[in-house]
């Protein structure tokens, strides 16, 4: 499978109406001012996602967003077996198939955490149906992920599967921690999504009662299940997809 990239910036075109050249000759004179495709979603430019990072310090922002954590299960214990090369090969490959499967469905990966990564729908992207195309991803990511693992040497059948958490709802941007500066989105709903990809097992993909509500068109016959989070006082319910 490859990725469909876009010709012209999506965010640039989105919000202003501006076709801002990221590849072929006509990207040529942009690319001398710095303007490219950003590492987090190559079919927005640069500035778009300079502008995300402006946005995120300016603190007081809160947008309607949903939130994906996917982790690769397996990857530390696995690495006590496995050469260094290899381990770094297992997790590229992750990484890959991750970004392929975000950037179809317009989200912005933005952090990648060890074995983990963190995305971000809705922005800068606008999406009506964010919550959906996030579902949609994920579904997308255990899909490329089956196939790609059968490819990788080292690995013998069921290893490495890999766990998602799904949340949405006001997000606020925030800077974390002073001395490092690290631009991300905080608050509980990126909390509870990372919880909630916590308990999620290998190959599976858990969402909360918010995002079922958004699109529970897609989800016929999936029941809630009781999960206790760290950090919840109270059990949450969490549906399959
Ligand atoms: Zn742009």
């Amino acid at each position: 499978m490859t990725l469909h990239l876009a010709k012209i910036c999506k965010g640039c075109w989105q919000q202003l109406y501006l076709p801002v050249p990221l590849r072929g000759v006509a990207s040529v004179p942009f690319r001398a001012f710095g303007i490219r495709p950003s590492r987090m979603n190559p079919n927005i430019c640069t500035i778009c996602e300079l502008m995300f990072s402006t946005v995120m310090r300016a603190r007081k922002i809160t947008l309607d967003a949903t939130v994906l954590f996917a982790d690769l299960r397996g990857y530390t214990s696995l690495s006590q077996t496995q050469s260094p090369d290899a381990m770094s090969g297992l997790l590229d490959a992750f990484y890959d198939e991750c970004a392929s499967a975000i950037w179809e469905h317009d989200g912005l990966l933005n952090k990648t955490i060890g074995d983990a990564i963190m995305v971000i729908f809705n922005f800068p992207i606008r999406q009506d149906d964010h919550t959906l195309q996030a579902v949609l991803a994920a579904r997308a990511i255990q899909d490329r992920w089956r196939v790609r693992r059968e490819t990788l040497p080292g690995l013998t059948g069921g290893d490495l599967g890999i766990g998602i958490g799904i949340h949405c709802g006001e997000l606020s941007f925030g800077e974390f921690g002073r001395s490092h500066r690290d631009l991300t989105a905080i608050g509980t709903v990126v909390n509870t999504a990372s919880r909630a990809q916590s308990v999620a097992a290998a190959g599976e993909i858990l969402l909360t009662q918010a995002v079922y509500d958004r699109v529970s068109s897609e989800l016929v016959g999936s029941r809630p299940q009781e999960y206790s989070l760290k950090g919840f006082e109270t059990p949450i319910q969490l549906y399959a997809a």
